[in-house]
């Protein structure tokens, strides 16, 4: 099979993936494993800014790989690999450093935003993020990347670092660009921010159907619709937007369902609870026997990195040279 160009993505190991990643990302990311050589990273390394209980982070890691390939991830042709196994990134990421300023970095809104969570964290790793995660996508010279809403500031800046870099050292890399999926943003379970891990608003793929069931339940609604008998408006609810994917042929039904008071919420999320279920039942089969077999897993991912290090070393090798450092 012919491929066009070259996908690059990560994610990171702070738990396991949820409905957000699902939607946002990882649903591109096995669709372009037919059109694309793909390399897809688990990032510890990205993971190290904002987790504290480092010691979980082997166990995410693994998490995040059963996630990935039970959601369809093909490791025969895909790189799956983990960051920290490949020490190129880091190199690049030095190198890649000196040609970036603060200014653009220290205006990036996702560090903005975690400076003002975390004033008592605000460490060099979270405003070099960006420049690591350029440094992820071109040692790979990736051209597509597939991510949520929230990483286009993100991307944004790594092709203003390529344009500096081809600037100062000629041309070098692919600009790389998004690649988003018809849901790029998808709402937390409190209907106000984005579902994250880290703000633990999320749905899991991996949780029991009992458990996606309970999860639901918690969801915030119409705030307006305050009884069972009050008439509801699907437009400002978040568990009716999940519908459109979940229960896609009922969204009709559901929308006058609920403006009529005929269904109260309870019924809409049991509903919702129901397609989530079914949409991720072979998911939990194949998952359950990937979790059974975790040397395969540990096979995929050293394998993963040893074909990703002969890429990372040549591109290594060339900006090195392009640089005056070889
Ligand atoms: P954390 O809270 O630790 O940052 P996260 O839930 O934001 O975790 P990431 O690992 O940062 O997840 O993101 C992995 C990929 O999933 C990225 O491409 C990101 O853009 C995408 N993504 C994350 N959350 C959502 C969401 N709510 N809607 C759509 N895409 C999302
Ligand atoms: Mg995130």
């Amino acid at each position: 099979m012919v491929r066009r160009g070259r996908v690059f993505s990560g994610a990171r190991p702070t738990g396991r993936q949820h409905l957000g990643n699902y939607l946002g990302a990882i649903q591109n990311y096995v669709k372009l494993q037919d059109e694309f050589q793909c390399v897809y990273c688990i990032v510890d390394l990205h993971a190290l800014t904002t987790l504290e209980d480092t010691h979980l982070l082997r166990g995410n890691v693994h998490e995040m790989a059963l996630d990935w390939l039970a959601a369809g991830m093909r490791p025969e042709e895909t790189i799956v690999f983990v960051q920290s196994h490949v020490r190129e990134v880091t190199e690049l990421h030095a190198l890649l450093s000196m040609v970036t300023p603060m200014g653009w970095l220290m205006r990036a809104p996702t560090f903005k935003e975690k400076v003002r969570l975390h004033p008592e964290n605000v460490n060099y790793g979270l405003l070099g993020y960006p420049v690591l995660m350029t440094a992820d996508i071109i040692l790979y010279k990736a051209d597509t990347v597939p991510v949520g809403e929230d990483q286009l500031p993100h991307l944004e800046l790594a092709r203003e670092i390529v344009r500096r870099f081809h600037s100062f050292f000629g041309e070098t890399f692919p600009e790389p660009k998004a690649r988003l999926t018809e849901i790029p943003r998808v709402m937390g379970l409190d209907g106000v921010q984005k579902m994250s891990k880290s703000l633990n608003n999320h749905i899991e793929l991996a949780l029991s159907p009992q458990e996606v069931r309970e999860k639901v339940r918690t969801a915030v609604t119409d705030p307006a619709r305050m009884r069972r008998k009050d008439p509801g408006h699907p437009e400002v609810c978040n568990v009716f937007s999940l519908h459109r994917f979940f229960n896609a042929a009922r969204v009709p039904e559901i929308d006058s369902a609920c403006r009529t008071a005929g269904i109260g919420c309870v019924d809409c999320k049991n509903m919702l609870a129901d397609g989530i279920n079914e949409a991720f039942a072979e998911f939990r089969e194949r998952r359950a026997d990937l979790a059974a077999r975790p040397d395969y897993v540990q096979d995929v991912l050293a394998d993963g990195a040893n074909r990703a290090r002969t890429i990372a070393a040549a591109t290594i090798a060339e900006v090195k040279e392009k640089m005056g450092l070889l």
